[in-house]
């Protein structure tokens, strides 16, 4: 299942891999027609509704499919473009119902995404937004493998692609959608990549494709404070926050990034998320640890930390990993702890774990991407296109 490059066969003179057309908003996909000569600037827009119609709402893989776009047009746009889906490198469905795609994007590039049936409106895609992760926070399985890249717009994208062609929800408007909810809780940190989380969820949202609303739509950060409010500007996405401990020194261990942006700089940032009221709400993820975080007294020091901000806390019992040193709290503890939040007025429901049995849940996502350097990567990115 490890990515391997043979780096024996990568020469320098490649040409770049041509762009993926589901990774482009409707305004990209008309300056990209534009610059490719594909299709003259004053059909421009008209063209990109029509294709993204296709790609996102019909769910098309080849422009052979896109009946209503002249011939000619179509043999121009695949001259310069691709509508290629990833390939699917394994399928895991768990006992529950959730399932679990394995995605390699590029030579190298490997990423998990999660359907989770059953959550939000009818169920949710957990989706990845990097490979790997420069944070190390202490209970993460991705935290251990290190950052092999951003993912691009299409990558994201195409992780919906993918759920969307498992669950056969093409096209988009069907009314018995299983899939109704996004959230950015696979690998990686989504705001260390913004641009490319962004312009994703401006296509899943766009009502002239997946048409997935903003409100369904979560980002969770473990606190990168500079970017919250560009977030909430660019997206207008639902926020959620992977709080975990209640005091800095706790925090500093088990989400290292709190040493650069302690707790009292998150709340603030919190504060001026863009849009939040009691209707967005802000969601704090606070994940169980036994004997680290989980005493009652941690409780209502969550209560008083909270205070002014309206929130819903997301108890989530810890998921091991094998090689883990924490264990997850009991259950009587972790309901003491969800009594003392519910008589403060707090919604707090426990997450129940899902899909463990195939290392699906909350923070058991890993590849077995590794770092190679960037140079060397590209060129075989191009050589497998090429
Ligand atoms: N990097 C982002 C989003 C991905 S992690 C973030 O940290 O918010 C998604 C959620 O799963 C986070 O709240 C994270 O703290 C939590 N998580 C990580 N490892 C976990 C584990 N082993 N068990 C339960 N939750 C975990
Ligand atoms: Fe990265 Fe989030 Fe895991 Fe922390 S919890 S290591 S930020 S993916």
């Amino acid at each position: 299942m490890g990515a391997t490059l043979n780096l024996a066969r990568a020469t320098p003179a490649v040409a770049a891999a041509p762009v993926n057309l589901s990774g482009l908003t409707r305004e990209g996909l008309a300056r990209a027609f534009v610059e490719a000569g594909a299709v003259p600037a004053d059909k421009a827009r008209m063209r990109a509704t029509q294709v993204f119609r296709w790609i996102h709402h019909r769910g098309a893989t080849s422009f052979d499919q896109m009946t209503d776009v002249a011939k000619d047009t179509r043999a121009a746009l695949a001259e310069h473009f691709t509508l290629a889906r990833p390939e699917i490198v394994e399928r895991q469905v768990s006992t529950d119902g959730t399932r679990k795609w394995l995605i390699r994007t590029a030579p190298g590039i490997e990423v998990e995404a999660v359907y989770i049936p059953d959550v939000g409106r009818s169920g949710a895609l957990c989706v990845s937004s990097q490979v790997g992760c420069t944070l190390n926070c202490t209970f993460c399985h991705t935290g251990t493998q290190a950052l092999v890249r951003n993912l691009t717009a299409a990558e994201i994208v195409a992780q919906v692609q993918v759920c969307k062609d498992d669950l056969e929800e093409w096209p988009s408007d069907r009314e018995d959608r299983r899939l109704s909810n996004i959230v950015f809780m696979g690998m990686g940190e989504p705001l260390y990549n913004l641009d490319n989380v962004a312009d994703a969820i401006d296509i899943i949202s766009d009502n002239e494709g997946i048409g997935i609303s903003r409100r369904r739509i979560t980002v969770s950060t473990s606190g990168v404070v500079p970017e919250l409010k560009a977030l909430g500007e660019r997206t207008q996405a639902m926020l959620a926050i992977s709080l975990h401990a209640t005091n800095d020194d706790l925090r500093d261990v088990l989400v290292p990034i709190n040493r650069k942006y302690d707790i009292a700089a998150l709340m603030d940032g919190i504060r001026a998320y863009p849009g939040i009221s009691n209707a967005r709400r802000v969601t704090f993820e606070y994940v169980m640890l036994k004997g680290v975080n989980d005493s009652p007294e941690e409780a209502l020091a969550l209560v008083r930390l909270l205070k002014g901000i309206p929130a819903k806390i997301n108890l989530i019992p810890f998921n091991p990993w094998p090689g883990t040193p924490y264990e997850c709290s009991d259950w009587a503890t972790i309901e003491r702890f969800a009594a003392i939040l519910n008589k403060a007025g707090y919604s707090s429901p426990i997450r129940t774990p899902r899909g463990r049995d195939i290392l699906a849940a909350c923070g058991q996502l890993k590849s077995e991407s590794e770092k190679v350097r960037a140079s060397v990567r590209r060129k075989a990115e191009a050589l497998a296109s090429g």
